[in-house]
């Protein structure tokens, strides 16, 4: 049966655990998986790549990205812009691999609109404690940047109801399977096989015309 790509977006609070989470996704089933790369207007971390885990652009090139039309989405996060070109995700879809989008929920909201099949994931750590101290044990940010990046999660909780799954990362490695059940799991939804069922209702048309 052919395989359609699904596309998925993960949110989820700075520091809960979602870039992580899509490194292991992706290691563990390559084949599988294609993660977008984002374009932004933020600094890169240390060990951060231009063209891997970002496409940092200043602010100027972000603007006329926008202009041409370039990006599915894109929001202001914490001071800065950040958006999802339209091309590398077109490419990974037809080639029939699952594309995630991990970006934050003003995006998430903009992507479901566009395409409605699109699935969506949220990801929390198990307390709001456990979210601080690995913000802080990231090693990261200033103290005033993990300040605005809680406050951004106490707003970002209140959409959390819009997503369609709820994943808690407690323990990695269960986390890294369970996402991934769910996410083949959407691959059985009826609508996504509407191809696969209009062809097996006109053959069994078929067949029993032949007796
Ligand atoms: P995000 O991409 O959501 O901002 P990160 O993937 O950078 O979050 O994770 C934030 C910090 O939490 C990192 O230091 C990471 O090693 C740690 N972390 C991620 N998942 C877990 C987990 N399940 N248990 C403990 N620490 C975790
Ligand atoms: P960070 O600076 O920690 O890498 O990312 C900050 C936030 O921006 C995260 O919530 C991340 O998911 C989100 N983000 C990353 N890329 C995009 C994007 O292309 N579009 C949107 N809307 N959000 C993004």
């Amino acid at each position: 049966m052919e395989k359609k790509g699904i596309l998925i977006v993960v949110s989820g609070f700075s520091g809960s655990g979602k870039g992580t989470l899509m490194k292991e996704l992706l290691k563990r089933y390559p084949e599988t998986y294609a993660l977008s790369i984002s374009a932004t207007t933020r600094q890169p971390r240390e060990g951060e790549q231009d063209g891997r885990e970002y496409f940092f652009k200043t602010k100027e090139e972000f603007e006329k990205m926008i202009a041409k039309g370039e990006l599915i989405e894109y929001a202001r996060y914490v001071q800065n812009y950040y958006g999802t070109p339209c091309d590398y995700v077109e490419k990974k879809l037809a080639e029939g691999r699952d594309v995630i989008l991990e970006i934050e929920i003003q995006g998430a909201l903009k992507v479901r609109e566009a395409f409605p099949e699109t699935v969506l994931l949220f990801v929390t750590p198990p307390t709001a404690a456990e979210l601080k101290s690995r913000l802080v044990g990231r090693g990261t940010e200033t103290p005033d940047v993990i300040e605005s990046r809680m406050n951004r999660a106490c707003e970002e909780a209140e959409g959390m109801d819009r997503y369609d799954y709820l994943i808690v990362n407690d323990d990695l490695d269960e986390c890294v399977e369970e996402m991934h059940r769910i996410i083949q799991g959407e691959h059985c939804r009826s609508f996504r096989n509407a191809k696969f069922m209009k062809e097996i209702k006109e053959d069994l048309e078929r067949l029993k015309g032949e007796d």
